[in-house]
């Protein structure tokens, strides 16, 4: 069996399409019954694109180089750590939380430092499916902004960016930015494909399932749909679906997230050491006000946590504020535990999943220099023993 068939068979794949872009004639994303996006290889990979694959699948591993960045146990590198929103008031409507990541795509495009943003789009053809779109202005930026909670494989194009010879800033989540880091480590001749890579905080992919559980709670059939939205247009913003005969119904995030979509997040993304974007120049999140000790999410002005973990990302995020494309305040790194508890956690958790992992299926991702020792130093011992064997019990791979 081809290692990226086994990667999947564990229920280690991301969905990343990083496999596909690299051997395009071999590797195919496909959408499974169970509502994931998974390589199917119907012929056999070359070994150089197979040595590649290793070397860069986040299925596989996730590891840094030694690095002489500070590095947080938790929040992994960081430059600069700061709350901001778009000035647009377009794009910090239309963003997930502050427009942060558009604003910075945009930035990017109108001081011709790239030619296109790669970054994840509704599909053309499907209301319910994402793709990859080449973003070369202002107003496919904000076509694309938004978080989109189902599967997407923004890297299953890679190749055919490559050979374009453009310049591009690719978003993804951080599994997919980990898999062009480390794809870009093992071939840097195409580093200069990519000059920025930027990403989001992350608490996993969930099933397209998902997706349609939240389209029958709000009284429509899946196909029925011509529009759906998941957040954006304020903050957080409501999830809504709008028919072919003009129907429309809402959903606010904490139903939306909290009680549907967060039930169908694949396996991968429970052992996830990087939930933060340890590997892009800049990082967005939702810079989530407190109430109680718990994020708080009642609609606001979009706010944007930026998090700067590269020389070359900090520069970006100065030089976006001096064009006043962002406004910024600063944050207190230890403020981000209560921001995203859901993160801290996962990462004082997750070297307990993995290790139960490998030794439930025999195979896990390799992780290095992601400071996962000491970030389970910060858990409780009874929880995060809980934790492995809840892990050992669910890992059972994953049918095709
Ligand atoms: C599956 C998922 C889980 C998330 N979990 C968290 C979390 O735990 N904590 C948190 O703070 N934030 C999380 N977010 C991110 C959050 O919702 C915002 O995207 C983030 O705050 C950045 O907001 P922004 O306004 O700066 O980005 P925007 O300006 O709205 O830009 C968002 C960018 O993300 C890209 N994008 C959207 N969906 C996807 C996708 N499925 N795959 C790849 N790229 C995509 C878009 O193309 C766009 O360029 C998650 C997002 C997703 C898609």
């Amino acid at each position: 069996m081809n290692s990226v068939e086994q990667i999947v068979r564990n229920g280690l794949c991301t969905g990343c399409g990083l496999c596909a872009g690299i051997a395009p004639d071999s590797i195919r994303m496909r959408m499974t019954d169970a509502g994931y996006l998974r390589p199917q290889v119907v012929a056999p990979v070359p070994s150089a694109a197979n040595k590649d694959i290793d070397a860069a699948c986040p299925g596989m591993v996730v590891a840094h180089q030694r690095a002489s960045t500070p590095y947080h146990p938790i929040w992994g590198p960081v430059q600069a750590c700061r709350t901001g929103y778009s000035t647009d008031t377009e794009v910090r409507h239309q963003g997930s939380s502050g427009g942060g990541i558009s604003a910075l795509l945009i930035h990017l495009l109108q001081t011709g430092q790239i030619d296109f943003a790669a970054h994840i789009a509704v599909s053309n053809e499907d209301p319910l499916r994402n793709e990859l779109q080449l973003s070369a202005n202002r107003e496919d930026v904000i076509r694309g902004a938004g978080s989109r909670y189902a599967p997407a494989a923004p890297l299953a194009r890679l190749g055919e960016l490559i050979q374009s010879g453009k310049r591009y800033a690719f978003v993804g989540k951080p599994c997919d930015v980990a898999a062009l880091r480390q794809y870009l480590r093992q071939r840097p001749e195409h580093q200069a494909s990519f000059p920025f890579l930027l990403s989001f905080m992350c608490a996993g992919t969930p099933s397209l399932k998902g997706t349609h559980q939240v389209i029958r709670k709000l009284g429509f059939q899946p196909q029925e749909v011509v529009k759906f939205r998941y957040r954006g247009d304020g903050w957080p913003g409501m999830a809504k679906a709008e028919t072919q005969d003009g129907r429309s119904a809402e959903m606010d995030y904490a139903s939306s997230w909290g009680t549907v979509l967060n039930q169908h997040l694949q396996f991968r993304c429970k052992i996830c050491p990087d939930g933060t974007g340890e590997f892009a120049d800049v990082v967005c999140a939702d810079a989530w006000y407190g109430k109680d000790g718990y994020p708080d999410f009642a609609e606001r002005d979009g706010r944007s946590l930026i998090l700067s973990r590269t020389p070359k990302g900090e520069a970006l995020v100065q030089a976006a504020a001096k064009a006043q494309a962002i406004v910024m305040s600063d944050l207190p790194v230890d403020d981000l535990a209560q921001m995203q508890p859901y993160q801290l956690n996962r990462k004082t958790m997750v070297l307990g999943r993995a290790i139960a992992t490998k030794l439930r299926l025999g195979q896990a991702p390799k992780y290095a220099h992601l400071g996962l020792i000491k970030a389970s130093t910060q858990a409780r011992p009874i929880e995060w023993l809980r934790n492995a064997a809840g892990t050992y019990r669910r890992a059972k791979g994953e049918i095709a």
